[in-house]
């Protein structure tokens, strides 16, 4: 029978984890605060945003909300990660993407401090990935890691595809999976013949971004197959990149769309914000 893996039970679990912790750091005097910025008001980033409030506001993380105007200059976001990075009360800092054409995203990205990039993006923290250092991952692929340890399935000498190779997504998900001892692939879109290598996986994730693109010719019986992709279809309802109806049958395990890897996101954002507190006393 194929294992179902539920995000949303996993994701619920890693939070009442972190509600204790954040309750223990209370009691010793810290408060654990992440300061969220937004700029603008598009309507999709709001959601996120208060996605993230709420997750903080049930684990007892402060929340510092900025949200400020679409014509925000550069220098001015810039200055206002200055200040927070400079503050001894807050711990994490989340720049809400996509940030106005007028603002460069790579330069405010790269001017919050390392210790306090929750979201895992700047160089230092990739670059601490790379060589096995302690820094913040990001959190999406942080947070399959988790489903995959939690569901009791082992990474170590599996044969792992990645398809996709994003920043955000596929290469951190692949430094992951080389340091849980996988064999990984990643796969992208010049590979030649990309059945013939995700038929190979123990372990198959897709960050394509292709609605159901994954259809069970790619699978290999019994495969564990995590699915990244969130689309709307042509009757507005969710779906991932892997075509689940054809694959979950061939499948040992699987993440549904909605309920796999989205609420895991979250969770491993909160997840930076407890830790980030630790990284700060190193
Ligand atoms: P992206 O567009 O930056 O990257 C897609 C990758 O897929 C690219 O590296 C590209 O080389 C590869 N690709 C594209 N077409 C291909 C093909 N035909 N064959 C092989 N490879 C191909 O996307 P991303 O930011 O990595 O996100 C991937 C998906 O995951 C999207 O659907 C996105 O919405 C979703 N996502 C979900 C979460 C979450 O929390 N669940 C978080 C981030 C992204």
């Amino acid at each position: 029978m194929t294992q179902v893996i539920d995000g949303k039970q996993i994701s619920a679990r890693i939070k009442d984890e972190l509600k204790e912790k954040v309750a223990w750091l209370k009691e010793q005097g810290t408060e654990v605060t992440l300061a969220v910025i937004q700029v603008g008001k598009d309507p999709a980033s709001s959601v996120y945003v208060n996605n993230k409030k709420k997750a903080c506001e049930y684990i007892g993380i402060r929340s510092l909300s900025y949200e400020i105007p679409e014509e925000t200059s550069e220098k001015e976001l810039l200055e206002l990660i200055d200040e927070l990075n400079n503050r001894q009360d807050v711990n994490g800092i989340l720049v809400q993407l996509p940030l106005p054409g007028h603002i460069d995203e790579e330069k405010v990205l790269d001017r919050i401090s390392p210790l306090k990039d929750v979201d895992g993006f700047h160089p230092q923290n990739v670059g601490a990935l790379c060589i096995g250092k302690s820094g913040f991952v990001s959190c999406t692929p942080a947070g399959i890691i988790q489903l995959l340890k939690r569901s009791g399935i082992e990474i170590a000498g599996k044969e792992c595809v990645v398809i996709g190779r994003s920043n955000i997504v596929g290469k951190p998900m692949a430094l992951l999976l080389l340091r849980e001892n996988g064999t990984v692939t990643i796969a992208h879109s010049r590979t030649k013949d990309l059945k013939e290598i995700t038929r190979r996986a123990d372990i198959l994730v897709a960050a394509v971004g292709r609605p159901k693109m994954i259809t069970a010719d790619y699978v290999k019986e019994g495969a564990v197959v995590i699915d990244v992709g969130i689309h709307r279809n042509e009757n507005n309802k969710l779906c991932g990149d892997v075509d689940y109806d054809s694959v979950a049958p061939k499948c040992s395990a699987i993440t549904p769309v909605p309920g796999g890897v989205g609420p895991m996101t979250i969770a491993m954002l909160m997840h930076n914000c407890v830790e980030s507190v630790s990284l700060q006393k190193m």
